[in-house]
């Protein structure tokens, strides 16, 4: 089924599936989970491998090029390396990458690699221990730092560490976190925080993705890179002179929904054509069946589903509000 491909009905090539595959997490971050508790789906509801894989075949056979594999936190998941070695090895699927809160990593960075994990995504917030604990709800930093210089030591070629941006929370850091870039190949990446998950305690939290260049230009000689293939919706540039980059992600103050490649499928089966999309499709009938050409028509159908863009601002959107810890981010 080479060549096959996704298109949207606004014309957008779809090849990238983002795949929830546990609501657990390690931590409790105040932005993701659900307000009032953990919803995280028991283990008896959240996909089994089998259903993961004929999924993931069925995806790429439709055309996906790209699987993320998330959370919850992915490396709790039992068996995560077992299943992360049989996704990289579906024929047609181009990169297989990890979204991780970096707590496992030291442990199990070099499982990974050699699973066949293409690249790491690691969130990290604050580079401040207290300040860690206590967004994170008790997170230990040094953990995450050492599986961060763990998983270079193993060969992953550029590390992207994440950092959701959070006025008079963290905000007071990013030129702490840029100047990582300077001497490691780290990509740097600034996130807008989304008003999603909290009924909505902290709107006006978000700092634009153009004020944080602002700042980081007042400081830095900034670089402008191009985009990068089957690459996300950051913006990079490259300090003059350093060994990695950072760049900006502005869900909020600049959608990108018109590059959008992105489907998701949550740890319960249920996939989205849009992050905050209202129109969701439970896949869980089509793979307890084994169904192969209801799940291909499912697919289909939500990449046709997907909304030309989202409706999100600072102050909120219009969905009901959800947690990022069920959907993956
Ligand atoms: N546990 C893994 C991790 O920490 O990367 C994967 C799942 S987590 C839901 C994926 C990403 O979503 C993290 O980078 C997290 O910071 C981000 N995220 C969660 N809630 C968010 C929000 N309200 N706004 C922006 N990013 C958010």
């Amino acid at each position: 089924m080479a060549g096959m491909s996704l298109l949207d009905p606004f014309g957008r090539k779809v090849n990238y599936l983002r795949l929830s595959v546990t609501g657990r997490c390690n931590l409790r971050c105040s932005y993701c989970r659900p307000a009032g508790g953990d919803e995280a789906p028991t283990a008896g509801e959240i996909l089994s491998d089998d259903d993961l894989l004929l999924l993931a075949r069925t995806a790429v056979g439709l055309g996906i090029e790209k699987i993320r594999v998330t959370g919850g936190e992915p490396l709790v998941r039992k068996g995560v390396v077992g299943l992360l070695s049989r996704l990289a090895a579906i024929p047609g699927l181009k990169k297989l990458v990890l979204t991780t809160n970096g707590l496992h990593l030291k442990e199990s960075a070099e499982a990974l690699r050699r699973a066949g994990v293409e690249s790491l995504n690691v969130s990290l917030d604050t580079l401040r221990p207290d300040r860690f604990a206590r967004i994170t709800g008790g997170g230990d930093l040094r953990r995450v730092v050492e599986g961060i210089t763990r998983a270079q030591e193993c060969g992953f070629p550029y590390i992207k560490i994440n950092a959701v941006v959070m006025q008079g929370i963290n905000d007071d850091e990013i030129e702490e976190f840029a100047a990582l870039t300077l001497d490691r190949p780290l990509r740097v990446r600034f996130i807008e925080y989304m008003p999603a998950a909290a009924a909505d305690r902290t709107h006006g939290i978000t700092v634009p993705g153009e004020e944080i260049l602002d700042r980081l230009s007042r400081r830095y000689r900034l670089l402008p890179m191009g985009k990068e293939e089957l690459g996300g919706p950051a913006r990079y540039f490259r300090i003059d002179g350093s060994a990695g980059a950072v760049g900006i992600i502005t869900p909020v103050s600049c959608h990108f929904c018109g590059d959008c490649n992105r489907i998701r499928v949550t740890s319960g089966g249920v996939a989205k054509g849009c992050l905050f999309s209202l129109q969701d499709i439970d896949l869980k009938p089509f793979l307890r069946r084994g169904n192969a050409e209801g799940l291909r028509k499912a697919l289909q159908d939500v990449v046709q589903g997907k909304p030309d863009r989202h409706l999100l601002s600072p102050e909120g959107f219009g969905g009901k509000p959800f947690a990022m810890s069920a959907v993956g981010g």
